[in-house]
This record gives C-alpha cells, structure tokens and sequence, in this order.
C-alpha cells in the first residue's frame, strides 16, 4: 500500500518534506466519487480497462467503489484482478491472444473475449459455460479522439457481420464492442458506433445480447471538463433508437476513470539563460504520455514553502532529467514568469498511462506515491 500522507493536500506535503524526487499523489475519495459517477449515469455495465493504472490500491478502491468487472488484456492483468477480489468479471478484450493465454483465460474463469478476425475466433474453440460470450470488434473511420484505436484493431461493417454470424453459430453469446478512441469526448462519435453495430447486427441476422462502447470519455486536460453525462444519455438514447430490442450495454473507461485521482509533483532542476526549464521527470517517466496526446495544462507552481507563484505566465521550453535529447517536452509548458530553480510543478488529471508506464530509464521516474487524507478527516 501507498504511504498515507496526514493531510489531503499537496502542496503541503511538498512544502514540508522537500522531495528532490517526482512524487504521485493518490486521491482515493476523488476516485471513488468517479466510479460512483460512471456506476450511476452509465445506462448499462461499468467495467474499468485496467492498463489505465494497474496498481492494487486502484483496483481495491474501485471494488470497494461497487465495479464488478474489468477489461484484461494479460493473464498478468487477469492475476491482478483476481488478487482484488472474488466473483468480479474478467473481458478479456485484446483481440490477439496465444494459444497459451487463451488457456490462461479460461483457467482464470474468463467468460467474455473480443475478436476481430476467425484465426482468433478459432484460437478459442468452444463454449465452456452457458453464456460465454464472444465480442466481434468494429472499427469505423471516426473522429474525435485524440488518437485512433480503430488503426491495430477492428473490422469494417461487411466483414464484421460475417464474424458475428460465425460466432453466434458456434454457440457462443454474440455481441460487438468497439473503442471510440481515447480521449474521445464527442457524443456522435459512440453513436455513429452505436448505429453502424446495429446494422452489422441486422446484416448478421443476428440479435446482438451486448454492446461494449469502449473507454474514451475524455479526461480534463485542458478547459473545462467534459460532459460525461451528456455522453452516458446520448449513448443510452441511441441504443433505444438503433436496435428493435437494445443489447445489455458495457463501458470499459481506462483513463476517464482514473486521471483525476493522481496528482504529479515535479520539480525545477535548472532554468537555463536562455529560459528553458528543466524538471526532475519527463517524457521516460510519469509524463510518457504527453508525446501521444499533448499537454495538460491544468497546472500549478509552487515556491519550495508551497506559496503559490502567481506572476502572468509566459511559455518555456520544458525537458525531462535524463540524457536524451528526446526527453524534451513536446510543447512549450506555460509557468508563472517569477518561477525559480527548486519551485515545485503540480500536475493534476495525472492517474491514467502515467504511473503504468513511467520507466526508469537514467535513474529517474517516479520516485514516490503516496495516498491523500480525505479532505477534513486530516490532522
Ligand atoms: C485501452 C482500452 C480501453 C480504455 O481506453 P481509455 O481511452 O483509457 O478509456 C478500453 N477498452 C479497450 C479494449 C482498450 O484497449
């Protein structure tokens, strides 16, 4: 388990212990409240796609939040599950599977598997158990996200409907899932989805029992936050409108689950004559991300007594502490123009592909997580 930090605020936690390090900072009330949000407004099955943030305390707090299901892609997913808690539902959505996970899979009480392609389907044989459930995933040339899932995975319309006929004839549940691209916060983006799987069904000859919408949902990075709700009711309306009778819905969020959980604590190294800034974590460690999907804006700065630096800010050239010349972030980072050498950097919306893929590469990367105090429970 995380370290537990005696208030629920950042800023002081810095002031008073100084770190040299990067340091995550995990908000388990903010997680709950997320998790609480999808499992109330989402018109169907919540299940959270564990890549996102696969630590214990993640996955503990969203069992104890009420999630029952999770979308694996690893039999090393699979085990970290199953450690979480018992009877919960395992989606083994990764479409390319050896023979030898696949057994894995089943082994583990797998009961639900997407594919896109019949030397897949074929990888998995026959139903074990009444209901087991095969997910044919669809791929459409959609936009609003922030990058395309449909470019590794997926199949158009036409094949799709064939895989799905295939599917419902050897016996297992026939459903289609699809992943509107992470980042997504367009409502037409799902049910451009939504309208395309219930004519895949229809050509299919098949009556679709579920339809998986995916992660996407977006996360505040920048602006205000997007409108889950919005999507959650237009999804559901959708749904009502494109099939005669609606499949059972699933949502699978990585990222709009778990980025607002974690806060990233940076500090500045140098700045450097010409105003260029560099902070003690960068594109190996915690910020990985930021080349795929730009920044996140949503950020503060502190002087090392965590006083608030609050001059108009002015954009820097900003690197990551290691020796590559690639570790430099990809677009200039907007700091306080009275920002100095050892001011700490608060990043928030940080929880999702941050910690599950921040290296160590140089000696550096996230030195440090630690849990909040739910706020007014501190001492
Ligand atoms: C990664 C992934 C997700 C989660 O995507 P987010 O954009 O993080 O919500 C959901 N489903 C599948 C199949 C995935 O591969």
């Amino acid at each position: 388990m995380y370290p537990q930090a005696s208030h629920s605020d950042p800023a002081l936690y810095l002031a008073r212990t100084r770190p040299d390090h990067p340091v995550m900072f995990f908000d388990p009330a903010r997680l709950g409240a997320t998790a609480r949000r999808f499992l109330r407004g989402f018109p169907g099955m919540v299940t959270y796609a564990v890549k996102a943030n696969p630590s214990r305390e993640v996955l503990d707090n969203l069992v104890a939040s009420g999630v029952r299901g999770f979308d694996v892609a690893s039999p090393a997913e699979i085990a970290l599950v199953r450690d979480a808690g018992a009877g919960l539902d395992l989606h083994y959505n990764n479409p390319v599977r050896s023979r030898g996970e696949v057994a894995e899979g089943v082994r583990a009480g797998v009961a639900s598997w997407s594919v896109d392609c019949l030397s897949e389907l074929d990888k998995l044989g026959a139903p074990r158990v009444a209901g087991e459930e095969v997910a044919v995933r669809l791929a459409l040339p959609v936009k609003g996200a922030h990058y395309d899932f449909g470019e590794k995975f997926g199949l158009a319309p036409a094949p799709a409907a064939a895989l799905l006929a295939e599917v419902a004839r050897r016996g297992f549940q026939p459903a289609i899932c699809f992943h509107p691209g992470t980042q997504c916060a367009d409502p037409e983006a799902w049910a451009a989805y939504i309208g395309a799987a219930a004519d895949v069904a229809r050509q299919a000859g098949v009556r679709l029992a579920r339809l998986n919408v995916g992660g996407g949902f977006a996360s505040h990075r920048d602006g205000a936050a997007p409108d889950l709700e919005a999507i959650f009711a237009r999804i559901g309306g959708m749904a009502d409108a494109a099939f005669d009778v609606p499949p059972g819905l699933v949502c699978e969020p990585g990222r709009a689950m778990v980025a607002e959980s974690f806060t990233l604590g940076l500090r500045i190294k140098a700045i450097r004559g010409d105003g260029s800034v560099f902070l003690n974590d960068g594109l190996y460690g915690g910020l990985a991300e930021l080349r795929d999907i730009g920044p996140n804006t949503r950020l503060r700065v502190l002087a090392p007594d965590g006083q608030p630096r609050e001059a108009a800010p002015c954009p820097r050239v900003g690197f990551g502490p290691t020796c590559d010349s690639l570790d430099r972030l990809p677009e200039p980072l907007n700091l306080p123009g009275d920002v100095q050498e050892g001011d700490f950097v608060l990043i928030e919306g940080m929880g999702a592909y941050s910690l599950a893929i921040a290296t160590r590469f140089n000696g550096y990367g996230v030195g440090e997580v630690v849990t909040l105090a739910t706020p007014g429970a501190q001492g």
